[in-house]
């Protein structure tokens, strides 16, 4: 029986690591410099494949990895249909934020019930803060670089992760919302956790005693 597990390349994958080792798993190859999308591991039952990090909540509901780790920004977009989470695994860890221009008074425009326009690739997130606020709002759908949106006059705000503010900083932009807390979680498909019970439940275990508080 074969436990595959979804990871995306970068910093989960580098953060992942680490807990995977605890759990008595090496990869044998590296994302970052073979272009393999499965690789193998020091246990012969155990692969790693590489997909989008928007991909991974996908990929274990459907059962075609068992468990996967992704952030709570993508999971939140995703709904969770079909995946047990059992547990945070605090990495990735940074701050969904609202954010405009620098010169751009966003307090008297939600005073003065503006209609705004928010470009961001987190719709669903974005269109369930506004709401709860009372904010109208016109969503842009963007795939990356929100930070530009502003900029341009696409949008008069963006929805976006931050961790340093330094991107935000960089292109003269001002977060002005906090919208949540973001750290990336382990799922698990919750018929491979019944079927292949035996070989995931002490993963999970290996997973929960090597988090970093
Ligand atoms: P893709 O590159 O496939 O479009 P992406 O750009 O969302 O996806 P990453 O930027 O690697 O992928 O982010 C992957 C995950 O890492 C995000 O879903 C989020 O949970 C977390 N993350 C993103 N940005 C940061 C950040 N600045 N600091 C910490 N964690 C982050
Ligand atoms: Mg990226």
């Amino acid at each position: 029986m074969t436990i595959t597990i979804a990871l995306s390349k970068g910093r989960i994958f580098e953060e992942t690591l680490p807990l995977l080792n605890a759990a008595g798993i090496t990869a044998l190859e590296d994302p970052e410099s073979s272009r393999k999308l499965i690789l193998t591991t020091n246990r012969a039952d155990v692969r790693l494949i590489i997909v989008r990090a928007s991909d991974v909540p996908t990929y274990v509901q459907y059962g075609a990895a068992d468990i996967g780790v992704a952030g709570k920004d993508v999971l939140d977009e995703h709904g969770g249909t079909g995946l047990y989470q059992p547990l945070d695994l605090n990495i990735a860890r940074c701050r969904m934020m609202v954010a405009v221009r620098d010169d751009f008074d966003y307090e008297s425009a939600v005073r003065q019930g503006a209609r705004l326009r928010v470009a961001t690739k987190y719709v669903q997130t974005a269109r369930a803060h506004f709401a709860a606020k009372g904010v109208h709002v016109d969503l842009i759908k963007l795939y990356g670089s929100m930070e530009l949106a502003p900029l341009v006059g696409l949008s008069d705000a963006i929805v976006d992760l931050v961790s340093s503010g330094n991107t935000l900083k960089a292109n003269h932009l001002k977060a002005v919302e906090h919208i949540a807390d973001i750290s990336s979680r382990l799922v698990v498909n919750q018929a491979a956790l019944k079927l292949k019970h035996d070989a995931i439940q002490p993963m999970l275990d290996a997973f929960a005693l090597a988090i970093k508080k």
